[in-house]
C-alpha cells in the first residue's frame, strides 16, 4: 500500500470518474467486501443474473444473503422485467453485471432499486471503461468491482482487483475491511481482513491504464468487424455492436465477443478444425445451473436457451484483421455447407 498504488487508485478514479477506489486483491474480494459493509442479514435476497460468473452469487452466499438469479434479456444482460416480479419483503439488493464489457440497461436498474428501497452493487468486473449515458460501469449505485486477472480487458500479473465506491462514509467502512479495521491513517477502529492489490501489480497497472483506451478502441474496431461479416447470417444471434455516435446510450468496451450460434457445438468443432480456439462462458452454465446451487426458483427460459448456443469469437488486441476475417470467413464457410 505504496505510492504505486495510491497513484493507481487515483487514475483510476480519474479514468471512470469515481470518487473512491481501493484496489483489492480480485473482484470477488470487492464484492464481498461492499457486500461486508452493508447491514445484511441471514435470509436476505439479493437479485443478480443467471448469466454471471459464480463469483456474483459466491459472494451474496459468504456475506449469509440468499441469491436470487433473474431471467437475461435480448442483450443477454439482466433483464428488468425479470428482477422486478423477483422483489418480495426478503429483497435487499440488486447486482447486475455489466456482462462482456456493457453496461445493462442502469435507467430502469435503478428506478426499481429506488422504487423499492434496494441497493445496488455491480459487478462489473469485465466492465473498466463501459458507460451507459456516459456514466462508468462501476459508478452507478452502492458500489462495484473491477478485476484486472490477466484475461480481463485490463489485466495485471496474476490476480488483483478494485472497488468503485461513491460515498465517503462507504470508502472508510470498505478501506477499514481491506487492511485489518486500519482507517485510511493507519490506526485499527474495527475488524476487518486483508485484501490488497500489491504495488508491483498497481504500478504495472498504472502505466497500461495510460495507453488503455487504444486497447477499447481496438476491441471496437474488431466487433465492428464481426458485426459487418457476420450480420446477414440468419443462424447467428450477435452482440449489438458498438454504438458510434457522439453521445452512444451505450459504450462498450467488448471484454468478449459473446453471441448465439445455431448447432454451437459443430460450429466450435468446426472452428476448431480451421485451427481458431473459442470459448463458452462459465463452463456452459448459469449459476442456477450448477447442481450444488439446488436451484428451484422460477424457471429461466431465456438464460437456459442462450446456454445451448452461446459462444465467445476470439476477441483481443492481438488479432489482425487478417485473423478477423479469417474467422468470419470460416463462420460463413461453416453454415454454407448446412
Ligand atoms: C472475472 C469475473 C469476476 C471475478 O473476478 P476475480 O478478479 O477473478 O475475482 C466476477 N464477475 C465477473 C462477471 C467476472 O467476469
Amino acid at each position: 500500500m505504496q505510492k504505486d498504488l495510491i497513484d493507481f487508485e487515483e487514475s483510476l478514479c480519474n479514468f471512470s470518474s469515481s470518487l473512491f477506489s481501493i484496489g483489492v486483491a480480485n473482484a470477488t474480494d470487492a464484492l464481498e467486501l461492499i457486500l461486508m459493509s452493508l447491514d445484511i442479514k441471514p435470509g436476505d435476497e439479493i437479485i443478480c443474473s443467471s448469466h454471471t460468473m459464480l463469483a456474483s452469487a459466491s459472494a451474496i452466499k459468504m456475506v449469509g444473503a440468499i441469491p436470487i438469479p433473474a431471467d437475461i434479456g435480448s442483450d443477454n444482460l439482466l433483464e428488468p422485467k425479470s428482477v422486478l416480479s423477483l422483489i418480495n419483503s426478503r429483497t435487499v439488493g440488486i447486482m447486475p453485471t455489466q456482462l462482456n464489457g456493457r453496461c445493462c440497461d442502469m435507467d430502469q436498474i435503478m428506478k426499481i432499486a429506488t422504487d423499492n428501497h434496494l441497493f445496488v452493487v455491480e459487478d462489473s468486473a469485465q466492465a473498466l471503461g463501459a458507460r451507459f449515458r456516459s456514466k462508468h460501469a462501476g459508478t452507478f449505485g452502492y458500489g462495484g468491482c473491477i478485476s484486472f486477472f490477466p484475461a480481463k480487458v485490463l489485466g495485471c500479473l496474476g490476480d488483483g482487483g478494485a472497488v468503485f465506491c461513491q460515498d465517503p462514509i462507504v470508502f472508510d467502512k470498505i478501506y477499514q475491511l481491506h487492511d485489518h479495521g486500519r482507517n485510511i491513517d493507519g490506526e485499527v477502529v474495527s475488524w476487518g481482513r486483508n485484501s490488497r492489490l500489491d504495488n508491483l501489480n498497481a504500478a504495472i497497472l498504472d502505466f497500461k491504464l495510460k495507453s488503455y483506451q487504444t486497447v477499447i478502441d481496438r476491441r471496437r474496431q474488431i466487433a465492428s468487424i464481426y458485426n459487418d461479416n457476420l450480420k446477414d447470417i440468419p443462424y447467428l444471434r450477435l452482440p449489438p455492436p458498438p454504438d458510434l455516435s457522439s453521445q452512444p446510450l451505450h459504450y462498450d468496451v467488448f471484454q468478449n465477443y459473446e453471441l448465439a450460434a445455431h448447432r454451437r457445438d459443430d460450429l466450435r468443432q468446426y472452428l476448431k478444425d480451421h485451427q481458431i480456439g473459442t470459448l463458452v462462458q462459465w463452463g456452459g452454465k448459469g449459476i442456477h445451473q450448477w447442481p450444488h446451487f439446488k436451484y428451484t426458483g422460477p424457471e429461466l427460459p431465456a438464460t437456459n436457451k442462450f446456454f445451448e448456443e452461446c459462444i465467445m469469437l476470439p476477441m483481443n488486441v492481438f488479432l489482425s484483421d487478417d485473423d478477423v476475417h479469417y474467422v468470419s470467413e470460416t463462420v460463413h464457410s461453416f453454415y454454407s455447407k448446412l
